[in-house]
């Protein structure tokens, strides 16, 4: 008997080939995923991931706060909530954003899962296939892979060690404008970029909101590392300096855990509206056990200090990376010293390919993501994302080791 479909001419692999929407054709495994399984083999350095170090959370205090949440409101943390969120959370969460200047009320919040939700949402009300995205070179692989998935196209504007280059932005958008396209937004980064480290510096900011008001431009502020800063002053963030158009996403996932799936976006009245109707559309409402586990967890515990723990392990950890980099690179290698967050980027010598050179580094235990992934565009070829987040100090050394020897040898090829 033959068991395939007999409709479509379709392929021996996938059935279903040709009846895909034409936006699924942006939709790719990204190259991090790709390497997860190699990674996660544990004779093998990752310095590939960004996954959180949680192992320092107080899981006796966690699992008190969701004990009494079900002895005490059990049926109402069950149970479908509101499209918006929970309303103590996002009390609790203009809280969190006074630490970084932002004045908001709760009512301007949408809880979301993850902000990588808050990123699709966002570009799912304001972006028609072929509408132009402006994003920071490099910029975060799964908001390129938003973006693709709603068929836009991104443009890059250049960065140096002090954030996005305001005369590249303007570039960006006067080629585009140019060339008669849309420009939806600016997608940014300021703070501890990832995959790039460094932060926009505070000159900077005002004059990069400047550019994005006289050019009509609305910006897409997205901070999950903003209060993972090594010095501890957080920086202030763009929204705080312009209510109208910006949209600040925050996250859960690097100051508590990311297993719960909370974010949110802070959106102007109207665009909180829309929000809110493509959020119940998505999903009905962001999880609602989730979001009171966390008000309960942000109520009970000292989250301040907890953060202030996670600021000192990953401190140890850049210092662990930058030292061995320092220590073990061949000196044409190139990187910066990140202030915060979790990633290095390192620029290698002229001729050495790091997605070729992947799968020998692989051989030699170690793992690392190439820098195409984090271009729409191609570019990157010279360049990785180290992560110092995971391992512990001794591991981040043994990584690096393993990386230069690999390098060493790409060089004598
Ligand atoms: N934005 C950036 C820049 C990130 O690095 C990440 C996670 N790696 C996210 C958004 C998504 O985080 P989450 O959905 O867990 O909040």
């Amino acid at each position: 008997m033959n068991n395939t479909p007999s409709r479509a001419p379709g392929s021996r692999l996938d059935p279903y080939v040709d009846r895909y929407a034409a936006r699924t054709a942006g939709m790719t495994a990204s190259e991090i995923r790709a390497l997860f399984s190699v990674a996660s083999r544990p004779e093998v350095v990752s310095l590939a991931g960004g996954m959180p170090n949680i192992s320092g959370l107080p899981l006796d205090v966690v699992g008190g706060a969701i004990s009494d949440l079900v002895a005490s409101q059990g049926p109402v943390a069950m149970q479908y909530g509101s499209g918006q969120g929970v309303p103590e959370l996002r009390e609790q969460i203009t809280d969190v954003m006074r630490l970084e200047g932002i004045e908001a009320h709760p009512d301007d919040v949408v809880v979301t899962v993850g902000s990588q939700q808050a990123v699709d949402l966002v570009t799912r009300i304001f972006c028609d296939p072929g509408d132009v995205v402006i994003c920071e070179a490099p910029s975060y692989v799964g908001a390129l892979g938003v973006f693709k998935s709603y068929q836009c196209e991104v443009v890059h504007a250049e960065m140096d060690a002090a954030g996005l280059v305001p005369e590249a932005l303007r570039q960006a958008i006067a080629a585009t404008k140019a060339a008669g396209r849309t420009i939806k937004f600016l997608y940014t980064i300021p703070n501890f970029h990832n995959p790039a480290g460094v932060s926009l510096s505070a000159e900077r900011r005002p004059e990069i909101l400047e550019i994005c008001r006289s050019e009509g431009i609305l910006v897409l502020e997205d901070n999950p590392y903003g209060l993972l800063g090594f010095d501890g002053e957080p920086k202030r963030a763009l929204r705080a300096d312009e209510s109208e158009g910006v949209i600040y996403l925050g996250s859960f996932s690097k100051t508590f855990a990311p297993g719960f799936r909370v974010g949110w976006a802070l959106a102007p009245h109207s665009v909180r509206e829309k929000l809110v109707l493509a959020q119940e559309s998505a999903t009905l409402c962001p999880p609602q056990f989730s979001q009171m586990a966390i008000s309960a967890y942000l109520t009970k515990h000292d989250w301040q200090g907890q953060i202030k723990q996670f600021r000192e392990m990953y401190r140890e950890r850049r210092d662990a990376m930058v030292d061995a980099l320092s220590d073990l690179m061949p000196a044409s290698c190139r990187w910066n010293v990140p202030d915060g967050g979790f990633y290095v980027w390192m620029t290698l010598p002229p001729g050495v390919d790091a997605k070729g050179m992947l799968p020998r580094a692989v051989t030699a235990r170690v793992a690392y993501v190439p820098g195409t992934a984090f271009f729409a565009d191609g570019y990157g070829s010279s360049a990785m994302r180290l992560s110092y987040c995971y391992p512990t100090p001794e591991r981040i050394r043994e990584g690096v080791r393993r990386l230069a020897g690999v390098i060493e040898a790409e060089l004598e090829l």
